[in-house]
């Protein structure tokens, strides 16, 4: 189990500016990388189209999948908003949770978007440290 999930500040922005766009809906997307990095983040349409859950549109998913796998990534984690709370998984995220992946979860608490990560298996939540680098640490 991850005990952080890592990304760069403009991953982290982008994340952001997909949230804000799709509220007060929820929005969802994946975070693909290695070794728990996240590189890339992949807004998919919520299609529920509700501001109190989520659900990835499937053709999208698809999609989302087979470009990481081309890029030789794996799904490091999954994130989505809640415009108007909890700042923590709900008990439907809990029990609809499909990939023991890192969760970032966005709250919008007075006007500022806050993102925090959790790891939920079996029905456990665990909140786990988001870190955020800077882009010269990236290279390998
Ligand atoms: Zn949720």
């Amino acid at each position: 189990m991850a005990e952080k999930l890592m990304l760069r500040r403009t991953t982290w922005q982008a994340m952001r500016r997909h949230v804000n766009r799709r509220a007060p809906q929820e929005a969802c997307g994946l975070l693909a990388g290695n070794n728990g990095r996240v590189e890339i983040s992949l807004g998919i349409r919520n299609a529920e189209q509700s501001a109190v859950r989520f659900r990835m549109e499937a053709r999208a998913q698809w999609r989302a999948f087979e470009r990481i796998e081309a890029a030789g990534m794996e799904l490091v984690g999954i994130y989505h908003s809640h415009p108007n709370g909890p700042d923590h998984p709900s008990p439907t995220d809990i029990a609809e949770s499909m990939y023991p992946v890192a969760q970032i979860i966005w709250v919008r608490v007075d006007g500022e978007w806050r993102a925090r990560c959790f790891q939920i298996e079996g029905g456990k939540v665990a909140e786990i440290t988001l870190e955020l680098i800077t882009a010269s640490c990236i290279n390998t």
